[in-house]
């Protein structure tokens, strides 16, 4: 037997999300079914005007409703440092932390010969075109998570911003390897980001 058009595409639907397989996307698809009209309407509401609504920032690729986003446009931040992460969630991790008053840029991923995923699918050439029109900035701090493809991410920005005289420096390892920025709480961050090495 196979289930009803509507139910098997909303199936489909959430099994294009990350980390959800074939049962937790059927229980899910059954799951919406059950529920109130209204939640769902509200459900839907929020996930497409989410989408409609945020953009990447066109200087450092964060999530933002505004075009240059809040970071950017603020001029009392330190225009001399720049964190790289992988994900715009990190910026909001890092944020929470409240003691980094730099710049961020948002790779949208990590270097990942695996996935296919080289230079040019990460948005690298907007962090190269920042530094060449802002002579102010002085460090980048790569903050990509201490994964191998993390490490690797790391070591080619260094290799591709040092001879520009760019100092490039890699949060210290106080988040374990393997580890998330997400996952880390804020002291962790803020040491990590205290005990900062160039590479
Ligand atoms: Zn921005």
């Amino acid at each position: 037997m196979q289930y009803p058009e509507p139910i098997a595409k909303l199936i489909d639907s959430y099994l294009r999300l990350p980390g959800i397989g074939e049962k937790t996307a059927t229980r899910l698809a059954f799951f919406t079914i059950d529920m109130q009209q209204e939640d769902v309407d509200q459900f839907a509401a929020a996930l497409r005007d989410a989408k409609r609504q945020l953009h990447y920032c066109s200087i450092c690729g964060n999530i933002t409703e505004t075009d240059p986003c809040q970071i950017c446009r603020d001029r009392s931040r330190d225009q001399t440092k720049i964190i790289v992460v992988e994900q715009a969630k990190d910026v909001m991790s890092l944020e929470k932390m409240r003691e980094y008053h730099g710049l961020y840029h948002v790779l949208h991923g990590v270097l990942s010969p695996m996935e296919g995923k080289g230079p040019d699918d990460l948005n690298i050439t907007s962090l190269v075109k920042r530094l060449q029109s802002h002579d102010q900035i002085k460090e980048i701090i790569v903050a990509t998570n201490a994964t191998p493809e993390g490490e690797a991410t790391a070591m080619y920005l260094a290799r591709l911003l040092k001879p520009a005289g760019i100092k490039v420096t890699r949060l210290a390892h106080g988040l374990a390897v393997g580890s998330d920025i997400e996952y880390a709480d804020e002291m962790t961050l803020f040491k990590a980001i205290e005990g900062r090495q160039e590479i």
